[in-house]
């Protein structure tokens, strides 16, 4: 047992159905660049999860997918509008900016991650003169950085601010499988039916050993969208391997089986942590994170047992993620250290 599985999602492994596909595209020789079966049957499969005939790009990370595909949408003297603590704001290194050439990113508050419709109003109302950086594209996380949801109404309600002020609608699907296995909407209802033009689908977070999927739902937008995949270093010359485990995780269903197997991971580790005096769940656990408020002594006695998660992400404190390869037993024996451990402070 490894104590080192809350620390985050991307701790875990590759799992056996992204390995399994990796093994039988493993065979002999294929095209280069794209141009092979395992691209065109995940790029079909894709198609059909999302019901759509949209235009999909496989790249190595989500910092690329998620920058690339802003640049995409953005001229230089646009702007981006999403939440503060927005993985594109706060763990990107500028990518978002530097690949569309200064394109500003421009931050709005909400509760748990989520951005606030009316703060996002009132960033494209503030000013319409030339000076101020033009608001061109409206970017939100789903499932967020906090482990929330947007609701179906609250994406509906998004995508139509978004088209009243001619926003495009951007989506970092970092832990998209877990908002579709979380929630009861389809992928299609949760992106292009509310309004996403492009939504950056996670796979390394979800069982995958690296890899994104870039999706555009408009394809007028995937124009040229190649050229800056190779420009930025992201066209994978084996890119069979990119796309093998997408064939796995989608064909077998594990896409969704193992998002919800991480989501139930997570309730349950909030039901462990919930019920300790000094405790308190941050924010709601809708998705694979548990965000906690615990007294520091209990933080460095966990941590001096051996039990590794971080405190300084999202909203600063306790994070707990869930993944594809959490076990339940091991939530169980997290609890009842920190049941043991809290006992006496
Ligand atoms: C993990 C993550 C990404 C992708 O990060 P990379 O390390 O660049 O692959 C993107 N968005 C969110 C919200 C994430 O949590």
């Amino acid at each position: 047992m490894d104590k080192n599985m809350f620390a985050s999602d991307n701790y875990s492994g590759i799992c056996p159905e992204a390995w399994q596909a990796l093994e039988q595209a493993n065979q002999g020789f294929a095209t280069s660049y794209g141009d092979d079966p395992w691209t065109e049957r995940a790029c079909n499969a894709l198609r059909e999860f999302f019901e759509t005939d949209c235009q999909v790009f496989f790249v190595f990370n989500g910092t690329a997918a998620n920058s690339l595909a802003l640049a995409s949408l953005c001229r230089s003297y646009h702007s981006v509008i999403c939440h503060e603590m927005a993985h594109v704001e706060t763990d990107e290194c500028g990518a978002a900016e530097f690949f569309s050439n200064g394109t500003k990113v421009l931050l709005v508050p909400g509760e748990h991650g989520k951005v606030d419709p009316a703060a996002v109003a009132e960033t494209v109302e503030r000013r319409s003169d030339i000076h101020y950086p033009k608001p061109h594209v409206l970017s939100i996380t789903q499932a967020t950085e906090l482990g929330t949801l947007y609701s179906a109404d609250e994406l509906r309600v998004l995508g139509d601010l978004a088209r009243e002020h001619s926003l495009k609608m951007h989506m970092d699907g970092a832990r998209f499988a877990n908002a579709v296995a979380s929630m009861a909407v389809s992928p299609a209802e949760m992106t292009w039916k509310a309004g996403v033009d492009v939504l950056t689908f996670g796979g390394t977070k979800n069982g995958m050993p690296v890899g994104e999927a870039v999706i555009f739902f408009d394809n007028d937008l995937a124009r040229e969208f190649d050229y800056r995949c190779k420009q930025a270093g992201q066209l994978a010359s084996k890119m069979r391997f990119l796309a093998a485990p997408w064939v796995g995780l989608l064909e077998s269903g594990a896409v969704l089986s193992h998002a919800a197997h991480a989501n139930h991971c997570a309730r349950l580790l909030a039901a462990q942590l919930e019920v300790v005096p000094g405790v308190k769940l941050i924010h709601q656990v809708q998705a694979n994170a548990v965000f906690a408020q615990m007294p520091q002594e209990l933080i460095d006695r966990l941590h001096a047992e051996g039990w590794h998660f971080y405190t300084f992400i999202g909203s600063g404190h306790a994070r707990l993620m869930c993944s594809w390869q959490t076990l339940e037993e091991d939530v169980l024996l997290f609890g009842r250290d920190l049941q043991r451990l809290a006992e006496d402070l």
